[in-house]
């Protein structure tokens, strides 16, 4: 067994593991692998290993590694779980099944545009700043009602919503937060997915009711470091 496909056993057994705890269906929380700054070749293993989901926060990366990886494997599905750009708009939508990370009108109206053009739409998840934090991207959680309802009313699929809480701050209270505004904003029928929970805290992102979370270090191990270019001048 390769060490990734070793993590990804022991992060899906501890997924399963927490969601029983929580008297919750293990099969309602769905992993999602961040492969972002990993080689493809990691990417294989994990593909190998029956991963089949992945995560990327930036359009350009995503493009050089998974359109060949897609032809392989055609199961394959791509979150984009950073944020996105008005003028990367048709390019995400060439590229990822899910964007996570919808977080402001102009956003909502330049996909509802392409995505009418393209005719197809990737599932959306609204992301909320439930930390209020000023340099994190996302909807204030006072306009998320308003902006949940502006994106459904341009006919975006949006099927949940999705934070990443201050790092300094007690994760299960922004887990709790997110779910109520879930809550309040449910159609009925299919109510709204969550994501959320990292490396660190997706077991309490489960308790909370997580169905779908966000592993980088834990499926891939530390992320590589960009190698500092020698010094010219030698030692
Ligand atoms: C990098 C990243 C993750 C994964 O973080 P880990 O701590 O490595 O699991 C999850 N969500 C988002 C939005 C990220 O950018």
């Amino acid at each position: 067994m390769t060490k990734i496909a070793e993590n990804l056993a022991e992060v899906r057994r501890r997924m399963a593991e927490a969601a029983r705890a929580a008297g919750r269906d293990p099969a309602e929380v769905e992993l999602v692998a961040v492969s972002k700054v990993q080689p493809a070749t990691a990417v294989e293993e994990a593909l190998a290993a029956g991963q089949t989901v992945f995560g990327e926060n930036r359009v350009q990366e995503a493009k050089g590694k998974f359109p060949d990886l897609r032809e392989s494997h055609p199961a394959l599905r791509l979150h984009l779980i950073g944020p996105l750009q008005t003028n990367k708009v048709k390019e995400a939508l060439g590229l990822f099944d899910v964007i996570e990370t919808l977080d402001r009108p102009k956003l909502a109206k330049a996909l509802a545009k392409e995505a009418a053009k393209a005719g197809h739409c990737p599932d959306c998840f609204i992301q909320i700043n439930t930390g209020e934090e000023p340099q994190k991207a996302g909807v204030l959680p006072g306009e998320a009602d308003a902006f949940i309802a502006e994106a459904r009313a341009l006919d975006l699929p949006i099927v949940g919503l999705m934070c990443i809480p201050p790092v300094d701050e007690e994760a299960s209270l922004h887990f709790a937060f997110l779910r109520e505004i879930a809550r309040r904003n449910d159609r009925g029928g299919a109510p709204l997915a969550l994501s959320m929970g990292m490396s660190g805290d997706y077991e309490t992102a489960i308790r909370f009711g997580a169905t779908l979370v966000r592993v980088g270090t834990g499926v891939f191990g530390p992320r590589p470091v960009k190698a500092v270019p020698a010094d010219p001048a030698g030692p």
